[in-house]
């Protein structure tokens, strides 16, 4: 099988299996053959590993999984797709396709299924679009995995990666920090995907912490504080907070103040220690 960052190749199986790219569901596939390598290199998976991959597409990085993982389960919603992938991935007897959307997977099933012994890793080119959704579910439902490699757009990684408490930080920041350690690894150029988005793309690794950075006594209470303190970014924290929970503003302000923070403080200043101080203290206000 020639190789699936060759342009000509791409095309071939796009006439052969009368596919065409599909903007809706975010197809931008890799054609640069430097990128696939870099990934799973930088993901760490070796023949030990099994791998989840989230939009195989015509199977370029699941290619390079295959090659180097133990197992790869691959989760693609496009019914066109599995055919080409039956082609482009023949050689290969560790790889299965599920023809699902990832979205309302049970991945918790899919785990205990199709990897009962081996530590678990999602390696995966991102559909752009759902970035967020997929990054929450990976990470709130609490998954048996080590890692999340994914590559996403630049912006979206900035964020993904900013540590609470700093300028780039925001409610889905605090989620992964919660969660994982989060590490930039690298950026790609629009020229190495078929076609080119606008915008540039970025590598991040996210390590799976063994137990949350901080301990809250109610988990959901304290990701609605943290998503009600970013609800109005412009805003400071106590505005967007008693909006976006419906409290009085100045219930939140004593409770800004009793946990020791400035009750101007705008929510990209808050650490993760400081949103659970802050819900304690909201606790005792209400
Ligand atoms: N892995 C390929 C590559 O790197 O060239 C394709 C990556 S492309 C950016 C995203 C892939 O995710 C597409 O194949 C798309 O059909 C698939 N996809 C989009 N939404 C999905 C969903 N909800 N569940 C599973 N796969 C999805």
């Amino acid at each position: 099988m020639p190789e699936l960052t060759d342009l000509a190749t791409i095309r071939a199986l796009c006439e052969k299996y009368d596919f065409a790219l599909s903007k809706g569901f975010g197809q931008n596939f890799i054609i640069n053959p430097g990128v696939c390598p870099k990934i799973v290199d930088g993901s760490g998976i070796d023949r030990s590993w099994g791998v989840i991959e989230i939009g195989p597409g015509i199977g370029v990085l699941t290619k390079e999984l295959a090659r180097r993982a133990g197992k790869v389960v691959a989760i693609e919603v496009d019914k066109r797709l599995p055919p080409v992938l039956a082609e482009t991935l023949a050689e290969f007897d560790n790889v299965k396709i599920l023809l699902q959307d990832v979205l309302t997977l049970d991945l918790h099933q899919l785990i205990r299924e199709e990897f009962p012994d081996m530590p678990v890793a999602v390696c995966a080119n991102l559909p752009y679009y759902i970035t967020s959704p997929i990054i929450m579910k990976l990470l709130e439902d609490r998954l048996p995995i080590r890692s999340v490699t994914v590559m996403v757009q630049k912006e979206a990684a900035d964020r993904l990666a900013a540590a609470p408490g700093t300028r780039e930080s925001g409610a889905i920041s605090c989620a992964v920090q919660y969660f994982a350690e989060p590490k930039m690894l690298f950026t790609v150029q629009p020229g190495s995907f078929y076609p080119a988005p606008k915008v540039t793309s970025a590598v991040v690794r996210l390590d799976i912490r063994p137990a949350p950075a901080v301990q809250v006594p109610d988990e959901k209470g304290y990701f609605a504080l943290v998503r009600a303190a970013f609800g109005q970014r412009r805003k400071t924290a106590a505005n967007s907070i008693a909006s976006g929970l419906g409290l009085p503003k100045e219930a939140v302000l004593a409770a800004l103040e009793r946990a020791g923070l400035d009750p101007r403080v705008r929510p990209e200043k808050l650490t993760l220690a400081d949103f659970a101080a802050l819900q304690a203290a909201l606790g005792t206000a209400r």
